[in-house]
């Protein structure tokens, strides 16, 4: 993109054509929130609560964490912030929380699990979320890490609608998206974590860099389980985001348009590339790069094809 291009593109998200898809932040505290708040975004995509809590050994009361989420919430009044439940655990230890011990904690009580033998975390939380939104008056949705099952969807989704808000999981576990049509009859809404997703569905760890090509979103395999997931939101006419760092891709944000994704969620220094070449290509371009991507045999022909039909239109 030319820096004219970049620079002119204010948002709302939409392809040139006047599809709208929805353009987000990824935020971890009050201040990256007040700091995203300054981009042309429609919302907060992503608030990692986990990031709030590394360097607390105690929990905080649920009062405390009202106050704490309320700061991520307040900048976004008249917008909307989707609010993820503790993803504690592998990558992001809260001593709080996390399960000690474990061989492979990728794979062990991490994310939604935490609240199988302890309810009550998890209870506590969306108190502290519900309060935030009733204080802020932003809309809230909230959605839980790692989840496997649709019962574990179903049993989230009571927990978070009986409290007012709009409940969604993220679909990390390629369990999750191969049943995603299923877990769209429990929730209002799903967000692809890529990078788990892709983690998961290739079984190479995301810290490793000597797997970097294995933990390449635009792998096949991760791009099949995407599309699956895409096509079972536009069969349920609900929403479908993508909040890992393939959403940050303008490249591979076209495709994901192309699959049916309705929203996109990246670190807001990301937003004004993928906001401007979104605005930059038809609908039509973004289904005939996401065929293209789909139908390439690895991750370099699946760029190269996209920029071949980028390039053509
Ligand atoms: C992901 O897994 O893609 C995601 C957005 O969550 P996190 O990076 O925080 O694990
Ligand atoms: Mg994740």
């Amino acid at each position: 993109e030319t820096r004219a291009a970049l620079a002119a593109w204010e948002g709302p998200g939409r392809t040139a054509d006047g599809a709208g898809v929805k353009v987000l932040a990824n935020v971890a505290d009050g201040e990256s929130s007040a700091h995203a708040a300054e981009a042309p975004v429609e919302g907060v995509g992503l608030f990692r609560t986990e990031l709030c809590f590394l360097n607390r050994k105690d929990e905080p009361s649920v009062e405390e964490q009202a106050e704490i989420y309320a700061e991520v919430l307040r900048p976004f009044a008249g917008k909307y912030v989707v609010v993820r439940t503790l993803d504690a655990g592998s990558d992001k230890p809260v001593a709080f929380a996390t399960h000690e011990g474990e061989e492979n904690p990728a794979l062990g009580v991490r994310g939604l699990r935490l609240s199988f033998d302890n309810p009550e975390l998890l209870e506590r939380q969306l108190d502290g979320i519900a309060a935030a939104a009733e204080s802020t008056g932003t809309e809230t949705w909230v959605m839980a890490p790692m989840v496997a099952t649709v019962a574990e969807a179903q049993a989230f989704a009571d927990q978070v609608r009986s409290r007012g808000l709009k409940a969604g999981v993220m679909v990390e576990v390629p369990s999750a998206a191969l049943l995603a049509h299923r877990m769209l009859e429990a929730v209002d809404f799903l967000s692809i974590g890529t990078n788990d997703l892709t983690q998961y569905a290739m079984a190479a760890d995301r810290m490793a860099t000597d797997l970097a090509h294995l933990t390449d979103p635009w792998q096949p395999a991760v791009l099949q389980l995407i599309a699956i997931t895409a096509h079972a939101g536009q069969q349920a006419g609900k929403p479908v985001g993508v909040c890992g760092e393939a959403a940050a891709d303008p490249l591979l944000a076209v495709a994901l348009v192309g699959m049916g994704i309705t929203s996109l969620s990246m670190a807001a220094a990301a937003v004004r590339p993928v906001g401007a070449r979104l605005a930059s290509v038809t609908m039509d371009v973004c289904e005939e790069a996401a065929e293209a991507a789909l139908s390439a045999a690895d991750p370099m022909a699946a760029r190269a094809a996209v920029l071949e039909v980028l390039d053509r239109a």
